[in-house]
């Protein structure tokens, strides 16, 4: 199978958007942040193009002005806001990292990627276009990413960033010399004007392969059996499929003043009134364990009686398990190869076969243990009628 970086990412969000835009390919307008994002990048590359001087930062805002206004599906009201925010991310970013103080080696490069597909046989394509590739020394090099859209995430998301793993494939493919220990993998995001940095490792970029193995094996079953689900998420908002999904369709007939009287809408507005007595009455349950509990202390007690009923008090314990802990307890043995990822179900098969001193180790370092209190409430032993 051949598939670009984006259609992997779609597929994950959604298999319907997939299947309308990859298999059924059917065109929506484009939406507003997508030509945003698209006007960004293409300024972008337009202030690392040497000809022979870099452009000036006032040239640069009028490439993405021309580029973004030049749309004619934008809405006005969205037009200004958009362009304000476009022209503020590019004037922090050239004025923070004016493009003279880089060794810029190549821009929007095009790349394919083989992947070896040891179960079938085959060899799947993956596709896609770096942003920026630079050189930051001797034989170091670092990949760019531009990221219009979102907030600044967590350091711990960059680091499982597929995308990245992805373009250092690329970059080893293209330039096989290139020391991968050298290479340095960058998400600039526009909106805060901030770089997080990354790194992958050799067996970090073997499991991106498996990774995209599996998402492929996935998306051939689902063609096999023509069969890909809505997945709303919090992008449904943007997405151009939207007035056609399945997963909105209620929604939009709704709307319909045409449309017969809806007979669910009675039901639905039941549920969510009894959801939320529901959810009172919890609420309620919780406070009483909790003056229930502290009773049972002060009187030294684990069971209370009452008219209805009685209510024994019992301990209970949960157990999991510290992975990173698992880690690096087995990763050196070879006990590792058996289940070469913590996993509760592999773990617990295991730990029976392996040797004593690493059991206890496991134990006493690895297993998380909770404990906490259950109220039992029986209405068996409620008090006899006499005796109340
Ligand atoms: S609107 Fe949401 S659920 Fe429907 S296809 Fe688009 S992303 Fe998927």
């Amino acid at each position: 199978m051949r598939i670009s970086f984006s259609a992997l990412e779609t597929y994950k969000q959604c298999p319907k958007k997939y299947e309308y835009e990859h298999i059924e390919r059917k065109r929506g307008p484009k939406g507003v942040a997508s030509i945003f994002g698209t006007s960004v990048h293409s300024a972008m590359r337009f202030m690392f193009s040497r000809d022979p001087l870099f452009p000036t930062l006032e040239e640069v805002l009028a490439h993405f002005r021309e580029s973004f206004s030049g749309s004619e599906s934008v809405a006005e009201a969205d037009k200004s806001r958009y362009q304000q925010s476009g022209e503020r991310m590019i004037r922090i970013y050239y004025e923070k990292n004016p493009p003279w103080n880089f060794d810029v080696i190549d821009l929007e490069s095009r790349f394919e990627v083989p992947l070896e597909d040891k179960k079938t046989g085959m060899t799947h394509t993956i596709a896609g276009s770096i942003d920026r590739i630079d050189k930051t020394g001797e034989g170091l090099f670092e990949i760019i990413d531009y990221k219009t859209s979102r907030k600044l995430p967590a350091q711990e998301t960059v680091d499982a960033n597929t995308q990245l793993a992805i373009y250092q494939l690329a970059l080893e493919k293209k330039w096989p010399h290139i020391d991968p220990e050298h290479v340095t993998l960058a998400l600039y995001f526009m909106k805060a004007g901030e770089k997080l940095v990354t790194r992958r490792t050799r067996q970090d970029l073997d499991r991106t392969r498996e990774e995209i193995i599996d998402t492929i094996h996935s998306i051939e079953k689902r063609i096999e059996v023509k069969d890909f689900p809505a997945k709303p998420n919090p992008l449904c908002d943007w997405c151009s499929y939207k007035p056609i999904c399945p997963a909105w369709r209620h929604l939009y007939r709704a709307q319909d003043k045409e449309a017969p009287p809806d007979d669910a809408r009675p039901l639905i507005k039941e549920y969510f009134a009894l959801k939320r007595e529901v959810s009172e009455h919890e609420d309620r349950l919780q406070e009483i364990a909790y003056s229930i509990n502290q009773y049972l202390d002060a009187q030294k007690l684990d069971r209370v009686f009452g008219d209805d009923g009685s209510i024994t008090r019992s301990q209970q314990e949960r157990t999991s398990w510290d992975t990173s802990k698992i880690t690096s307890i087995l990763e050196h043995t070879d006990f590792w190869k058996d289940i070469l990822s913590p996993d509760d179900k592999k773990l617990k098969k295991l730990l029976p076969k392996l040797p004593v001193d690493l059991q206890e180790q496991l134990l006493a370092d690895a297993r998380i243990v909770k404990k906490f209190t259950m109220l039992k409430a029986s209405t068996k032993n409620a008090l006899p009628e006499d005796d109340a």
